[in-house]
């Protein structure tokens, strides 16, 4: 909807075409942090052993399904070979760079579209309760401001300060000030009404199934309900992206990675700045006067069960951090899920395709898609319109598996 927005306001007419009624999906139900301060991607060092260590306890925020599946052996192969110093100090500026356009992007939508998302800027706050994670925290706080990104190592009293309303128990904190967030089933569903206003077509109930390529380029885009022909392509399917660039004969390896959310409505006193209690690895963010707690990443193929254990992780990491918060667990119904589409060095793929002349892929942005999708629309109007990219997008080349 990101790229539509912006080859719409490019003077291009865009169909969507989407599989389900778009009622639901990833970009719902997140909890909808907007994080320049996320400069460290999912593979980097120490993620390997922490993952192990955390796959036998079933209520710990990550897992991965045992399976034989030549895709998730790939990926993981990957995730490896990229969870090393030199590809954090590769991808830290990458990412920054499109995180910063991205977040200047949701600056301007919050002033330019007609309808309000709850854009707030209030920052990030990393808690930590243990010794090993305070030192771990500090060293993301360092390579942070060594890298323009403003980043204060707090005590657990300024950390209260920052809260008047819930007692927080950390041991301290690290607060990014540059951080936003938003409402994003609010942004999802207000910005589908306003592009189908702008006369965007949104092609619903419909599975794109395979692709006739006729001198390069995709010719017939054929689905469940017939086929479809256009100038331009963009692949922006999320988790399914592996499985359809393999129809047009692209490496993309790419795995879903479940995670779960719940919101607690009208709070009394609700917490200020969204937070992330890094031990439980669970994030907390302010929706109005709403409470939404987020996290867990299953690695589980395309998958929507729901593991209660680990939605139950979440729920008794919340005292822990706010003790006078007493939350019970919430019924089946009350639980969202979402599959974040996981690239194995935990970059993006944006770019044009060097095989499919008239083929752009916008997929892959793990833990920060709805934080990422401003940037990457408008990257991909100014690729389709063969305009100079306003940041490089080198690192992000779709092709580089
Ligand atoms: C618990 C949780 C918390 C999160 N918190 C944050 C956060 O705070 N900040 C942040 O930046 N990110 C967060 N994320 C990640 C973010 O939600 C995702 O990165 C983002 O939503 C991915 O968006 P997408 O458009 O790439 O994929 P999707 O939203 O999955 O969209 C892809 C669409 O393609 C459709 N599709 C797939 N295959 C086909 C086909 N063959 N034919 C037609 N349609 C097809 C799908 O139905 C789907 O609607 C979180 C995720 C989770 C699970």
């Amino acid at each position: 909807m990101s790229s539509a927005y912006y080859l719409t306001k490019a003077g291009h007419q865009v169909t969507i075409i989407e599989q389900s009624d778009l009622k639901d999906g990833c970009s719902f139900g997140n909890a909808g942090m907007i994080v320049p301060s996320h400069l460290i991607p999912l593979a980097a060092p120490g993620m390997i052993s922490k993952g192990i260590r955390w796959m036998f306890n079933s209520t710990s925020p990550f897992y991965v399904k045992p399976r034989i599946s030549g895709d998730l052996i790939k990926w993981g192969y990957h995730f490896y070979r990229n969870s090393t110093k030199e590809h954090v100090a590769k991808a830290a500026p990458a990412l920054k760079e499109i995180s910063l356009l991205s977040k200047a992007m949701y600056q301007q939508l919050a002033k330019e579209l007609p309808f309000d998302f709850g854009y707030h800027e209030r920052g990030l706050l990393m808690l930590y309760q243990t010794k090993e994670t305070e030192h771990e925290e500090v060293e993301t706080a360092a390579l942070a401001n060594k890298h323009g990104i403003e980043a204060h190592v707090i005590s657990s009293e300024e950390v209260q300060k920052l809260e008047p309303e819930v007692e927080v128990r950390a041991r301290g904190g690290v607060y990014f000030p540059g951080d936003a967030h938003i409402t994003p089933q609010s942004f999802v569903n207000q910005l589908m009404t306003f592009l189908k206003e702008k006369s965007v077509k949104f092609q619903t109930n419909t599975t794109v199934q395979d692709f006739i390529i006729e001198a390069g380029k995709i010719k017939t885009v054929q689905t469940d309900k017939g086929d479809f022909s256009f100038d331009e392509v963009v692949l922006a399917t999320g988790s399914w992206s592996g499985m359809l660039a393999a129809k047009l004969d692209l490496s993309l390896p790419m795995q879903a990675g479940k995670g779960y959310s719940f919101t607690i409505p009208n709070m009394l006193k609700n917490v200020r700045v969204p937070s992330i209690f890094l031990e439980a690895r669970v994030a907390v963010t302010p929706m109005g006067n709403s409470l939404r707690f987020g996290g867990t990443m299953e690695i589980t193929g395309v998958d929507h069960s729901i593991s209660m254990n680990r939605v139950k992780g979440i729920v008794d990491s919340i005292p822990r951090y706010y003790p006078e918060m007493k939350v019970t667990m919430p019924k089946t119904e009350e639980i969202w899920h979402g599959l974040r589409p996981c690239s194995p060095d935990g970059l993006p793929y944006i770019g044009r395709s060097q095989k499919i002349k008239n083929l752009v892929l916008a997929t892959g942005h793990s833990m920060m898609g709805l934080s990422l999708g401003p940037g990457t629309g408008k990257l991909v109007s100014e690729l389709i319109d063969q305009e100079k990219t306003s940041i490089s997008i080198d690192a992000f080349v779709p092709e580089r598996f």
